[in-house]
């Protein structure tokens, strides 16, 4: 910001003569005379200051949301997230699956008379409703990640909304494929954005 500034200076001249009081000289009395003299300065004034202005903010590309979400960076704590995910991604596939929005979803905390499972469907046959039971403390096992329990909950998802059954493997070091009845605690992010790739692109 520039400002062109005039400024008046009133400069106080002060002049005065020396007294000089020696006998063999005259007599000098001290005389203060006071003029005013008006000066004219032009001068450049810069101030800095921040103002607050609203930019758009360029909205995160679908590319750059997978790496957030396949690298289990959100809230992982709400379980209606993964339904989220899952969701958004379905979408990116252009899966329609209004009428599941539609209809009821449930995830909750519940104990399974199988103290194994993290997670499991329970009405995979009823098109109106999801529902998604977990067991907190397997869940959320220390050594589970958001990227380990995002994957089981798109394997629960499967069975829920895809009514898709298991894929074996005879080991689960070797799991292929989302629907592998392979509960992990983690997983790699690249692989797992690939099995996803594979598992969405299968239901289109
Ligand atoms: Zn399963």
């Amino acid at each position: 910001m520039l400002n062109l500034v005039k400024s008046i200076i009133l400069v106080v001249v002060s002049s005065f003569l020396i007294t000089s009081c020696m006998p063999e000289e005259d007599y000098i009395e001290i005389v203060y005379q006071t003029e005013i003299i008006e000066v004219e300065v032009e001068k450049e004034v810069y101030v800095y200051v921040e103002v607050p202005v609203e930019v758009e903010a360029e909205e995160p590309t679908v590319e750059e949301l997978r790496d957030i979400y396949y690298s289990g960076e959100f809230d992982g704590a709400d379980y209606y997230n993964y339904f989220e995910i899952f969701m958004w991604e379905a979408q990116n596939y252009g899966i329609d699956l209004d009428y599941v929005r539609e209809g009821e979803v449930i995830i909750e905390p519940r104990s399974h008379a199988n103290k194994s499972f993290a997670a499991w469907a329970k009405e995979r046959d009823n098109n109106e409703k999801v529902h998604i039971g977990i067991e907190p403390d397997l869940f959320f096992e220390s050594t589970r990640t958001n990227r380990g329990r995002l994957f089981i909950m798109f394997h629960e998802f499967g069975h829920d909304i895809f009514n898709l059954t298991h894929v074996d493997v005879a080991d689960c070091a070797e799991f292929n494929s989302i629907m592998n009845s392979c509960a992990k605690n983690d997983i790699n992010p690249e692989m797992f954005k690939t099995l996803a790739h594979e598992f969405f692109s299968s239901m289109q």
